[in-house]
């Protein structure tokens, strides 16, 4: 089969067609390629499935959405026409083969057969040391899975599926559309499968399938955030029997430290100084967010809260090329000392004394500087 047609364009409509609008296109195409109306014709056959495939994509808003992120790759599976396509793990470039020693199964499944299973959907809440370092999780999937006792057949081990009266095994029933013609719907009386079920499989009640508790292992690289998504192929819900099963899509959400702040790729932390160290300058260590000890220079004569000294290296890792890393951006806080030993307080008065009763003027845009460094929110306004 040639290259898939954009969904769009296949109904004839706009990217952002509304609901009512991707309907009304759906009918008057589906009117006009349908089977009973073009006996036949192969043409209007495929031209039949594109538009229904189309419809069953663009009418389901979370498909839709899949659709419009990532194309046919996003809702790949389905009623996809020749089965195959671009496997999602390549397109997440080598993330979607982190799911450990799991389920053989694949995508494929022909043209109209069997349903591939539904997706889930997870928040993966990560420490900002486990963003920043990559971190491997293990945690329980609760999915729905094909019955082992009965193959997801539904029946005793034994028994048969009886075949459906109401359509004969045909898994379609024909119903008047109220539009002036008819359509082929899935059948109800066997939800499309053909057969129905006289004696259930004692395990899953007839349902054909159970709900699986599976323990599933990811590698979260380092440098990923909050919103960030990936999809693991084949870790979502069973599909009909023979289809591929659903993906497991995990949106990263980083929780918020109490020592550093994110900015994109740079972390923003504050560094307590003494009097003494504020007013000449010279090194002071402090604990980066790896644990590891850095040295930062206070300039001579820093400022309180406005100084920002910054540390190369030190920040988060870019998700593309972990080597490399932002910057750690230090605020000088300035601490005032509130006991002071008897040779301090002496030596404070000494201090005092020369200073005199000197007023310094009152100096304008103190913050300016930290603004233009820490792309200011402007809450750090203090004394
Ligand atoms: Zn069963
Ligand atoms: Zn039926």
């Amino acid at each position: 089969m040639a290259e898939k047609r954009c969904y769009y364009e296949v109904l004839g409509i706009s990217r952002t067609a509304t609901e009512v609008e991707i309907t009304k296109a759906y009918r008057s195409l589906a009117k006009q390629y349908h089977p009973d109306r073009n006996v036949g014709d192969d043409e209007a056959k495929a031209k039949y499935a594109e538009v229904d495939e189309a419809y069953s994509v663009l009418n389901d808003e979370s498909k839709r959405a899949r659709y419009d992120r990532h194309g046919h790759a996003g809702v790949q599976g389905g009623a996809a026409p020749g089965g195959g396509g671009v496997d999602l793990g390549d397109i997440f470039g080598g993330l979607g083969d982190l799911i450990e020693g799991m389920f053989g199964g694949r995508r494929g499944g022909g043209a109209r057969g069997p349903r591939r299973g539904e997706s889930i959907q997870a928040v993966l809440d990560l420490e900002l040391l486990e963003a920043a370092t990559g971190v491997s999780k293990t945690f329980t999937v609760p999915s729905e899975q094909i019955c082992r006792e009965c193959g997801g057949t539904g029946a005793k081990t034994g028994t048969q599926p009886a075949q459906c009266r109401r359509c004969r095994g045909q898994k379609f029933e024909v119903v008047n559309t109220g539009f002036g013609f008819a359509e082929r719907v899935r059948c109800r009386g066997c939800s499309g499968r053909g057969v129905v079920i006289t004696d259930p499989c004692p395990a899953c009640r007839g349902a054909g399938r159970v709900e699986a508790r599976e323990q599933v292992t990811v590698n979260v690289p380092p440098g990923v955030d909050t919103g960030m998504r990936f999809t693991y192929p084949a870790a979502g819900h069973a599909g009909d029997p023979g289809a591929p099963r659903g993906d497991l899509e995990l949106v990263i959400r980083v929780r918020e430290d109490k020592t550093f702040e994110r900015d994109g790729h740079n972390l923003i932390c504050q560094c307590p100084i003494s009097f003494a160290r504020a007013a000449l300058g010279g090194p002071v260590e402090l604990t980066a967010l790896t644990g590891e000890k850095v040295t930062v220079d206070v300039p001579k004569g820093a400022q309180s809260h406005t100084a920002v000294v910054r540390v190369p290296g030190h920040g988060m890792p870019n998700l593309d090329d972990p080597k490399r890393k932002g910057d750690l951006l230090v605020q000088l806080v300035v601490e005032t000392p509130t006991k002071l030993s008897a040779e301090q307080e002496q030596l404070f008065r000494k201090l005092a004394e020369l200073e005199g009763t000197t007023v310094p003027a009152p100096r304008k845009g103190m913050f300016s500087r930290l603004k233009d460094l820490v792309t200011g929110d402007g809450d750090q306004k203090e004394s």
